[in-house]
């Protein structure tokens, strides 16, 4: 079938966008990650729309996240991810504020790592209902590496965490 054989690795990205057309610059994002002759895209989320976490006063976001294989090390996808955020048009902004385009490494195999510029599990993702949701519908079973909780089970118990709302569903 012509597939991309040898990739090892399971990581989940978080993608997002609170600029343009956001659901197609989602799409657009997933696209460039599947043309990666590294990275196969296994799973793809339901897109929602989400209320803006921390800073407020913007547009709300179009989230959605993958399940890839890869060969990639963790910084190598990190530096994958950031060249499709600039490809993308993304320039650097606000903390937390409006972007075209974000990619978040969420979870690489069950692996733990705390480097300066890469921290995985992604610190925030355990209180962020639009991480957690999207997540759910890729990988509900999976456990949180360092919580050691079923990502299905931390989106139950989510306090506040922001609104989420499905407005896309992919099969
Ligand atoms: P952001 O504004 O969300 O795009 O954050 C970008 C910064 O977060 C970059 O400087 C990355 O080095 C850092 N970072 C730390 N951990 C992660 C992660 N798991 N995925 C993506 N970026 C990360």
């Amino acid at each position: 079938m012509g597939g991309k054989g040898g990739l090892e690795k399971i990581a989940c990205i978080g993608i997002g966008s609170n600029i343009g057309d956001k659901i197609g610059n989602c799409k657009k994002a997933i696209e460039l990650l599947g043309k990666n002759t590294s990275i196969a895209i296994k799973k793809t989320s339901s897109f929602y729309e989400t209320e803006p976490v921390g800073y407020k006063d913007q547009d709300w976001f179009v989230n959605c996240a993958v399940e890839i294989e890869t060969d990639l090390k963790p910084l190598s996808l990190l530096s994958l991810c950031q060249a499709i955020e600039s490809e993308m048009g993304r320039t650097r902004e606000i903390k937390y504020g409006p972007r075209i385009i974000d990619l978040d490494i969420l979870l690489y195999n069950n692996d733990i790592i705390n480097d300066k510029d890469l921290r995985i599990p992604h610190p925030e993702m355990h209180k962020r209902r639009f991480v957690l949701q999207t997540l759910s519908d890729i990988a509900p079973d999976t456990i949180h590496p360092a919580l050691k909780i079923t990502i299905a089970r931390l989106l139950r118990d989510v306090n506040n965490g922001g609104a989420v709302k499905k407005i896309v569903s992919h099969a």
